[in-house]
C-alpha cells in the first residue's frame, strides 16, 4: 500500500491546525522530553514562533539506558496537550509499547514510532488499527525497504495515515555525528512511496550545531516538514541536551528554511 504505483498522487495527512504533505512545509518542535508543565509551556511559545504547528514531546521515552530518566508518562502527555492547545498546536508523541496506545492516543494527533521500534510488529498492528496519523522513524540500522515493509504493517491494519521520518542512520563513524544522515532518503523515498517524508535533523546529527545545516538540506531535498528538538537549557535537559537549539538558534533556522523553500 505504501507504493506510488498503487497510489500515485501524494498522500496528505490532515490534522486540526497543521497539513502534512508535498505542498507544506510542516515543522514539529518541541523539547525531547517533556520536563514539566511549565517548561513545555514556554517550550510550545518558542516553537510556535518559528512557525511550528506542531509540538513535539517525550512521555515515555526509550532510553539506551534503563537508568535515565524514562518520562514523565500520562502526567506528560497531559501536560503536552494542554501546552499545544493553549498555543493552537497538534501534538506529536511517541508511543512505546501495544499497551499504552489506547492511552496515547487520548491526547496525541500523531502517534510517533521510534526508531527502537521501527521493527516491533506487534507495535505497529495495534497503531495500524487505529485511524491516528503514524510518524514512522527509519530504524537506525534499517533500509529504506526495511523502512517500508514496517510501514505497510501499520497500513495492513487499514491506517495508511503514515509519515515517514528519515532520522540518522548508524555508520562506523560516529565521532563527530551521532549518526549519519542520509538525505538521499528523502527523493529515494519520494519516488517509491505517496507518504510525506520528513527529516530529523536532530537525532541524526546529535549536536546542536549542526543540526541547522542538516534541515537546510533535508528541506532542499525536498522534505515535507521536520522535527526539531529546543530547549532553553540544554545542559539541563533531562534528555539529548546536546542536540537541543535555544531558542535563537532555532528562530534563524527556521526563518532560513522558510526562505528556502521560497527557492524551491
Ligand atoms: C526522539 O524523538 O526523541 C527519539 C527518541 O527519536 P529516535 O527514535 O529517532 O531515536
Ligand atoms: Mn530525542
Amino acid at each position: 500500500q505504501a507504493s506510488r504505483s498503487f497510489h500515485p498522487e501524494d498522500s496528505v495527512i490532515q490534522l486540526p491546525h497543521s497539513e502534512i504533505g508535498t505542498k507544506t512545509f510542516t515543522i514539529m518542535a518541541g523539547p525531547c522530553s517533556v520536563e514539566s508543565e511549565d517548561h513545555i509551556r514556554r517550550m510550545a511559545e518558542v516553537a510556535r514562533r518559528g512557525g511550528a504547528s506542531i509540538l513535539r514531546g517525550g512521555a515515555f521515552k526509550p532510553r539506551t539506558s534503563p537508568y535515565s530518566f524514562q518520562g514523565l508518562g500520562e502526567e506528560g502527555l497531559r501536560y503536552l496537550r494542554k501546552a499545544a492547545d493553549e498555543n493552537g498546536m497538534d501534538v506529536i508523541t511517541e508511543v512505546m509499547d501495544e499497551t499504552h496506545v489506547p492511552l496515547v492516543a487520548e491526547y496525541t494527533d500523531v502517534m510517533q514510532i521510534g526508531a527502537r521500534n521501527m521493527q516491533n510488529f506487534s507495535l505497529l498492528k495495534a497503531v495500524g488499527k487505529t485511524r491516528i496519523p503514524v510518524a514512522l522513524k527509519r530504524g537506525m540500522a534499517a533500509s529504506i525497504d526495511d523502512l517500508l515493509n514496517a510501514s505497510e504493517y501499520i497500513a495492513s491494519g487499514g491506517n495508511t495515515n503514515i509519515i515517514l521520518i528519515e532520522r540518522g542512520i548508524r555508520t562506523f563513524d560516529h565521532q563527530y555525528t551521532r549518526n549519519t544522515f542520509d538525505v538521499a532518503a528523502v527523493p529515494v523515498l519520494q519516488k517509491l512511496t505517496h507518504y510525506p517524508v520528513i527529516v530529523d535533523p536532530s537525532h541524526a546529527v546529535g549536536c546542536w550545531d549542526l543540526v541547522a545545516p542538516a534541515a537546510y538540506a533535508g528541506t532542499a531535498a525536498g522534505a515535507s516538514g521536520m522535527i526539531v528538538e529546543i530547549h532553553d537549557h540544554p545542559e539541563k535537559a533531562m534528555s539529548d541536551g546536546p542536540q537541543a537549539l535555544k531558542s535563537d538558534t532555532y528562530l534563524t533556522m527556521t526563518k532560513r528554511v522558510a526562505a528556502l523553500r521560497q527557492c524551491m
